[in-house]
């Protein structure tokens, strides 16, 4: 199977896309990778089989699927799980009793529930900061510090993180880096290259991009972290189904276009969002009202399709403009082809201690938009009725 390291360095993305992983099936030459709906496999003597013995530990399938994951990353490994909080567990198996982990405070908010509610009282010491000052991040590493969990963008204020410099802290103190690289996706982010350790990927967002699945993913060139995550997942058995991989593997052929059409209509609905007098903040790292815009730039190649913005007035008008949208749909999750409106406070934040949301800026005008792959002048055209 192609992992990222068989194409050439000059390969273009949308040629990943569309081959990596994959190969023809060798009995009948099919192009599309076949589903292996099979838990076990015959073998010819007691210890003797192709390579597959039970599906938990490999199938066929996933096996092309993760040899695609590894390709968009530019990584040598791809492991794949049953969700992106999956993924996330497995990073945290990973850890010892009195690690200490720095994780960036707007995290994910399921992340953020796995580490205090499932972590914590094994005696890991998880720590909640802002990022965005690398200097500031230096002096709270310790001895004891294991991991650096990095989102960036985050969800739903769009902070950025700068991941090299916090990948270079990370490293001169021997932690780990970890980067959550959902938002961005691979098409515009490749931290791995910027220094990074692990790559995370909630597949259920834009590499899924049909809001028909849920399923995660970690990407990394160590090979002892390979290793690692790989008997986690074995052992741990939150493995996606064949027929998830399958789907994954359809949906990465068109991911490099999708994130092109992502990308340029949330540039326009920023924009519109930006000229409306009814908002009053528009949160976009494209716009040059970001106060993260530069560093935006320079690591990532696109600002992909997640745009946030205050609307004025009371939690009324904002369901009044959220009901009276007519393309953009309510509801929660992100990165799908068809555009959705999220309301954080009562949705999907409201899980969120009132006095944090309250302190990173969640409050009841916030909406963050997943912008689709429609004609833009239609998510625009939305936004200016629901407001009349
Ligand atoms: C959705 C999401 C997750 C969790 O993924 P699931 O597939 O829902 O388990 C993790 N990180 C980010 C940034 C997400 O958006």
């Amino acid at each position: 199977m192609k992992n990222g390291h068989s194409f050439g360095r000059t390969a273009g993305i949308e040629t990943i896309c569309v081959h990596a992983g994959v190969e023809p099936e060798a009995t009948t030459g099919a192009i599309m990778t076949p589903i292996f709906q099979t838990s076990t496999y015959v073998q010819s003597a007691p210890g003797e089989h192709k390579g597959y013995d039970y599906s938990r530990g490999g199938n066929p399938t996933r096996t092309a699927l993760e040899a695609a994951l590894a390709a968009l990353e530019r990584a040598k490994h791809g492991i794949s799980f049953a969700s992106g909080l999956a993924a996330v567990h497995a990073i945290a198996q990973l850890l010892n009793p009195g690690d200490h982990v720095l994780v960036c405070d707007d995290v994910y908010g399921g992340t953020g529930r796995l580490f205090r509610r499932l972590f914590a009282k094994y005696a890991i010491d998880f720590e909640f900061v802002d990022m965005r000052n690398p200097d500031a991040l230096k002096s709270l590493l310790r001895p004891k510090t294991r991991l650096v969990w990095i989102e960036t963008p985050t969800n739903p204020l769009l902070r950025i993180v700068d991941i090299r410099a916090a990948a270079e802290i990370a490293k001169a103190k021997g932690a780990w880096t970890v980067v959550d690289n959902t938002f961005a996706s691979p098409i515009f982010q490749q931290p791995l290259n910027l220094g990074a350790d692990i790559v995370l990927h909630s597949t259920t967002k834009y590499i899924g991009g049909h809001s028909d699945l849920v399923g995660g993913a970690l990407m990394t060139n160590d090979e002892s972290l390979a290793e690692q995550l790989r008997f986690i997942q074995f052992a741990g058995g939150a493995i996606n189904a064949p027929q998830e991989c399958f789907i994954l593997l359809r949906s990465i052929k068109t991911l490099a276009l999708r994130m092109q059409r992502h990308h340029e209509n949330a540039c326009v609905v920023a924009q519109e969002l930006n000229q409306l007098s009814a908002f009053s903040e528009v949160i976009f790292p494209g716009l040059e009202s970001h106060p993260q815009h530069a560093l935006a730039r320079q690591q990532m190649s696109g600002y992909s399709g997640m745009v946030s913005a205050r609307l004025k007035g009371s939690f009324d008008d904002v369901k009044k403009f959220v009901s009276r949208l007519k393309v953009f749909s309510l509801a929660e999750s992100l990165g799908g082809v068809e555009s959705l409106v999220n309301h954080p406070e009562t949705m999907t934040h409201a899980s969120v201690p009132p006095d944090h949301r309250k302190k990173i800026g969640i409050d009841s005008g916030l909406l963050r938009f997943s912008v689709g792959i429609e004609t833009a002048h239609d998510l625009v055209d939305d936004i200016r009725q629901a407001l009349s």
